[in-house]
């Protein structure tokens, strides 16, 4: 679904799935492609909104609730792939210990085209691709300055935070993570799992209730 102009939100589908978001612009960038056994449902959800081609795909860290679908899709669409450098450096061992701690049988199943660094353009459209350690050691946060949404894969939820008891998670860096981020003007908080949070105020009392209970 729309949720803010030419930013879609698709709601996790099960246990082991994550919420996808998609960037409309020149190019369409998909954050997050989720579990595979929802790939299809997903396609025909984008397809209803009019998403009809992917460019590029991201993840917002390397559990594989958040990247199984990544070769599938790439194929659907005939997209790129684009890591970020701490993705990069974690990448093979982030998928031998997802086939370890998930009990899913895992290997790299795509090429990985592009290294991204800080920022990506789209067309119009800037997002600053930001590191924020904790959950993983190669989790990334989406920020547009221009539209004030921030998509914060599991840092931070409504009500929650990450957890930090997988493999390389860091609570002091998690902590960290989220003091920066909490600084970004926020409009639209848009997370892994659950539900978006929406306006300057809600998100700023979910920043509140985190501080007080996890800080
Ligand atoms: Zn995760
Ligand atoms: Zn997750």
């Amino acid at each position: 679904m729309r949720v803010q102009d030419g930013v879609y939100w698709y709601r996790e589908r099960g246990p082991f799935d994550a919420n996808t978001y998609v960037i409309k612009d020149e190019l369409t960038l998909l954050i997050d492609p989720g579990l595979r056994d929802y790939l299809k449902l997903r396609i025909e959800e984008m397809a209803n909104d009019g998403v009809t081609k992917v460019d590029i795909i991201m993840v917002t860290h390397l559990h594989p609730d958040h990247y199984d679908a990544i070769a599938a899709l790439k194929e659907a669409y005939n997209a790129r792939v684009a890591l970020h450098s701490s993705q990069l450096e974690y990448l093979d061992v982030m998928i031998e210990e997802a086939s370890r701690l998930f009990n899913m049988p895992h290997r790299l199943d795509f090429e990985v085209d592009m290294e991204i660094e800080d920022v990506l353009r789209l067309g119009e459209r800037e997002l600053r691709i930001i590191h924020t350690p904790g959950h993983s050691p190669a989790s990334i946060c989406f920020y547009s300055p221009t539209d004030k949404f921030l998509i914060a894969g599991d840092l931070v939820f409504e009500h929650g935070v990450g957890r930090t008891d997988l493999p390389f998670g860091n609570k002091e860096a998690l902590r960290a993570s989220i003091r920066r981020i909490s600084l970004l003007e926020t409009e639209l908080l848009l997370p892994g799992h659950g539900r978006v949070i929406k306006g300057r105020t809600d998100i700023k009392r979910n920043y509140e209730f985190i501080k007080e209970f996890y800080m």
